[in-house]
């Protein structure tokens, strides 16, 4: 039988970070499915059309990963998906508190899917999108270091546009 996890978020924009779990994901799943959050309540930098494209650009290197839209509950998506778990980063214990109650209430709602919660390299504790977004503001290339070339370019571009 194979083994399908889904892997949500907003990817706003997908960093090595996300892509550090979804590699470590995809070794150990047959398939990983990408789940970009479409009716987030966040207001994002990119649209859902700019998210979606990065990610599959980004992961294009991995056969064994899509990228998907989810507009509804997410487990909802993964029992759809016949997922047998959602992936989860965990990169500090400021995230736990948040994720144990997400991991609970969707154990609630569907019992036979479980949350797995993986750790990405060291290098990437302290990156989120939301820094990355922040340092593209103030035109910094260390932004570089922390995500793919292709989103480099899409924020440098997306920050001129802004201006
Ligand atoms: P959201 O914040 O909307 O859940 P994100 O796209 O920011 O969506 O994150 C999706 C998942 O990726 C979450 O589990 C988050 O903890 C994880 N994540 C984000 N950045 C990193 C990172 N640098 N290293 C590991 N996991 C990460």
């Amino acid at each position: 039988m194979e083994r399908t996890a889904v892997y949500p978020g907003t990817f706003d924009p997908i960093t090595n970070g996300h892509i550090d779990i979804i590699e470590r994901a995809a070794q150990m799943f047959d398939w990983v499915i990408v789940a970009l959050a479409v009716n987030s309540s966040k207001k994002t930098l990119f649209t859902q059309d700019e998210r979606f494209a990065l990610a599959e650009q980004s992961l294009a290197q991995f056969g064994n990963v899509r990228v998907m839209l989810c507009s509804g509950l997410i487990v909802e998506f993964a029992r759809q998906q016949g997922a047998a778990a959602i992936v989860r980063g965990l990169r500090a214990v400021s995230d736990f508190e948040y994720e144990l109650q997400m991991a609970l209430m969707n154990r609630k709602m569907v019992q036979e899917i479980n949350t797995i919660f993986l750790m990405p390299h060291e290098r990437y504790t302290y990156l989120n999108s939301s820094i990355i977004r922040e340092l593209a503001r103030y035109g910094s290339p260390t932004i570089r270091d922390f995500v793919p070339a292709i989103v480099a370019d899409a924020l440098v571009q997306k920050m001129s546009n802004v201006e």
